[in-house]
């Protein structure tokens, strides 16, 4: 059997926490690797949630009751376990949002209106998701601030050599990707950060792709703002996390208006509360805010490097086996690279295969993974895309690359 490995994974374990994938789709047994859009929910995760809506339902900050006490508390302990996760400085520093696009909008907005101006240039990478484009672009056409790309190079690589040309005084923020969603490769965001620094530029890292797979720790990266979403994560959905310093929080303007967010409302003015609460405006996702912390419990448990390991053999394994199918182009070999693997197979089209897959029970994505920009520099319409996580198998990866085989003998 391939599936021996040389990690300290119990995969037996780590599968009974996902029953999700114990069945049948299209008649055969799910093969999840649809990871970097979504991974599965933690069965710790599924549980608290349930005992959440069936327990300790109430809102949060507000009430006195002892069902508010009980909410407020999980809901606080969440935060306290992201500054665990992340290393931040304080909790305090800790914001939920609804996901890593919802955070990249809060500090464009508000960072955004307080310090752009005309002429300022934001940088970020060919290899964004639209979710670090879009909010600049906005912000941009707000401020008359202008948007400049750091190139990559065929590899799918930022090349650092050019980013350090574009870096200038006018730089006011650099915006970039820990690890790109569709091509998995890993940014160099300390030597990025660093960079930005030495220029008096602020920095925002979209962790969304990092989160599940590599260690964070912003006071080791040094970044000001960074961003993250729980349901890539094995945690629920509608929860994300908004990293930032406390110095820069403190005097950017609120990002919406409402409930929580204050400390004193007359029609004369408002006084807005302390941070974190500032920027969480309204009823949060409190359950799944609270059940997001059991994701973090999963994944400490195991513990990145383990992760990290036991996906890169994955990795490694997958691409050796794939290499051997006819027509098979990789897309995206960087050499720093997460379980990502892009790619497309000659006469082909990306949107058959993603059916015909579905059709075997194996889900993985196609199309241009919300990264537009970046297939217009690779000249290309979309990919297929399968991506890995930690309850994923070699025996899962013999099946696909059987299964692309008598495709692709199909159409070749
Ligand atoms: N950034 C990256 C690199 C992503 O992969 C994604 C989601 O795929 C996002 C941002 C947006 O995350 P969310 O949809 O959770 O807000």
């Amino acid at each position: 059997m391939s599936n021996s490995t040389t990690t300290a994974i119990d995969i037996k374990k780590i599968r009974a926490q996902f029953p999700v994938l114990n069945q049948e789709v299209n008649g055969k047994p799910l093969i999840y690797f649809d990871n970097a859009a979504t991974s599965q929910t933690a069965k710790s995760v599924v549980d608290a949630l349930i005992k959440f809506y069936e327990k300790d339902h109430a809102n949060i900050h507000r009430g006195i009751h002892t069902l508010a006490e009980r909410s407020t508390k999980g809901f606080e302990e969440t935060r306290e376990r992201v500054h665990q996760f992340i290393n931040s400085e304080e909790a305090d520093e800790i914001i939920f949002t609804k996901g890593t696009t919802e955070s990249i909008n809060l500090v464009a907005q508000s960072w955004g209106s307080k310090f752009l101006k005309k002429g300022d240039e934001i940088l970020i990478s060919q290899l964004e998701h639209h979710s670090n484009i879009v909010p600049w672009q906005l912000a941009a056409e707000r401020t008359g601030a202008i948007i400049k790309v750091i190139p990559i190079n065929e590899k799918g690589e930022i090349l650092l050599d050019a980013y350090k040309k574009l870096l200038n005084r006018k730089t006011k923020l650099v915006a970039v990707n820990y690890v790109s969603n569709s091509l998995g490769t890993i940014n160099p965001v300390k030597e990025i950060i660093e960079l930005a620094i030495a220029q008096g530029a602020i920095t925002m890292i979209d962790a969304a792709q990092a989160a599940p797979h590599i260690k964070i720790d912003v006071q080791d990266l040094n970044c000001d703002f960074l961003a993250l979403s729980s349901h890539k994560m094995y945690g629920p959905t509608g929860v994300g996390v908004l990293y930032g310093r406390r110095d820069l929080l403190e005097v950017i303007p609120p990002y919406q208006g409402g409930g929580e967010m204050i400390k004193d409302v007359s029609f004369n003015g408002t006084t807005f509360n302390d941070i974190p609460y500032k920027f969480e405006a309204g009823t949060p996702n409190i359950g799944e805010v609270i059940a997001f912390k059991f994701a973090m419990d999963f994944i400490d448990e195991i513990g990145h490097e383990n992760i990290q390991a036991y996906e890169h053999e994955l990795l490694e394994y997958a691409n050796s086996k794939l290499k051997s199918i006819p027509g098979f182009t990789p897309i995206g070999t960087a050499d720093k690279k997460t379980s990502v693997i892009s790619f497309l197979i000659r006469n082909v089209h990306p949107y058959d295969l993603g059916q015909l897959l579905d059709a075997k029970g194996i889900a993985v994505r196609t199309g241009h993974h919300c990264t537009q920009p970046l297939m217009d520099f690779l000249e290309i319409d979309g990919t297929v895309r399968a991506s890995f996580a930690v309850y994923s198998t070699k025996e899962e990866i013999d099946v696909f690359c059987e299964s692309l085989q008598k495709i692709v003998a199909r159409f070749n």
